[in-house]
């Protein structure tokens, strides 16, 4: 097997079992793996350490598989895996309070590159690396004998895989093709679904107990849903009894689709809804100059860039748009506040949105931190798996 030496000293992070190997921690590589061929890693003075998927075209040279040294990499490998992160669900299952959730979630599950969510009854795949890529076959076989389903969809199409030297690959892998829309539950409402042109794998599965969370808040008021999407959270605001919501998005497709899921959820007519087709930014702008105002705001944008260069345009755009909606709020009023931004830390995040309070003079209490949805775990040595972050406010 081909192998990676690290440099010396820099065998500490795989030794706290983080399992990002970068180009820079890595002295010589011995043999001429391919990409996504697995490599054995071993420190300088030649101790193994594990091992890892061969990525040569991204700065994440080498993602690892194990830390064991003794463990193969092997279809049987593969299947263990997998078998362990589905039984990491059963608590979600039991509870039922769902029929869509992730059941693989990359690092944290051990299997870095592969994302698997459940619709009801499909399942969606992501393979983000080279070496999910390679194993994708072995674990789709794997994945169709320990969740027999009526059909494995592909959507490969992340931005990640280019950072890989991936194409992007979409379509069946197993069983028949999704329906144009899978119907899922959740909290007790019903959401329509499209994983072929959806964003992600189709829906915000991340969000599911934020959804939760803010929708009581909502009651007798009204709210604004920025970023809406699907609707998501504004169709639990109105179950919870919201005497209005208007959603802003940029895609008149996601709103189509959140009109959808209204009438699926709240009675013909009996909802005051509002659909804007445009920039958040921008409308967010007339918002406050026309002096409108909303009880309850949810910002929930999607990633800011994802390079370290990003970090401070990401900035400067979650203050903006925190500034605006605090302006926007009744005394009283409730901010739901988000970043999926991975660089921006929460730390990072809580401090742009302290600024934004502070520059629109309104005095802040944080109600909870938030956080993405326990199907979507962290591993404890990998922080950079806490991705979503959310600040749930009350201003005065
Ligand atoms: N809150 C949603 C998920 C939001 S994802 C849920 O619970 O399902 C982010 C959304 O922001 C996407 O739907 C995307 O179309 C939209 N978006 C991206 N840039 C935007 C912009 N500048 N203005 C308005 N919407 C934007």
């Amino acid at each position: 097997m081909p192998a990676i030496i690290l440099k010396p000293d820099r065998d500490y992070s795989v030794s706290r079992r983080h399992p990002w190997i970068f180009s820079g921690a890595i002295d010589r590589v011995e043999g001429v793996p391919a990409p996504g061929e697995t490599v054995e890693i071993r420190a300088a003075d030649g101790t193994p350490l594990g091992a890892a998927a061969w990525s040569p075209e991204s700065q994440i040279r080498a993602r690892v598989w194990s830390f064991d040294p003794a463990e193969p990499v092997d279809a049987a490998f593969f299947e263990r895996r997998l078998a362990a992160a589905i039984a990491g669900r059963g608590v979600l299952l039991a509870a039922d309070t769902t029929n869509a959730f992730r059941l693989v979630n990359a690092e944290a599950d051990g299997l870095p590159g592969v994302i698997v969510d459940r619709y009801d009854t499909h399942l969606v795949c992501q393979f983000t690396t080279t070496g999910a890529e390679r194993w994708k076959t072995v674990i789709v076989e794997a994945l169709a004998r320990l969740w027999p389903c009526a059909g494995l969809y592909e959507r490969s199409d992340a931005d990640a895989r280019a950072h890989e030297g991936l194409a992007a690959s979409c379509g069946c892998l197993a069983g028949g093709e999704p329906p144009a829309r899978i119907e899922i539950r959740e909290h007790g409402c019903r959401f329509l679904v499209d994983v072929r042109g959806g964003h992600k794998t189709g829906f915000y599965l991340d969000q599911r107990d934020n959804r939760a969370r803010v929708a009581p808040h909502a009651t007798g008021g009204d709210m604004l849903n920025v970023f809406a999407y699907t609707g998501g959270f504004g169709v639990l605001a109105l179950r919870a009894g919201a005497a209005s919501v208007t959603h802003i998005d940029l895609s008149a497709e996601a709103l189509a689709l959140a009109r959808e899921n209204t009438r699926l959820n709240v009675c013909n007519g009996a909802a005051d809804e509002h659909f804007i087709a445009g920039n958040a930014f921008e409308v967010l702008r007339t918002f406050r100059d026309s002096r409108r105002s909303f009880d309850v705001i949810v910002l929930d944008p999607p990633k800011f860039g994802d390079a370290r260069k990003h970090v401070m345009a990401a900035c400067r755009g979650y203050k903006d748009i925190n500034l605006l909606a605090f302006k926007l709020l009744r005394p009283g009023g409730i901010l739901a506040t988000f970043s999926c931004s991975g660089l921006v830390t929460p730390d990072l995040f809580h401090k742009v949105v302290a600024d934004a309070a502070v520059d629109a003079r309104r005095d802040v209490q944080v109600l909870q931190r938030l956080q993405q949805a326990s199907d979507h775990p962290e591993g404890l040595g990998f922080p950079e798996g806490l991705y979503l972050k959310g600040l749930l406010c009350r201003v005065s």
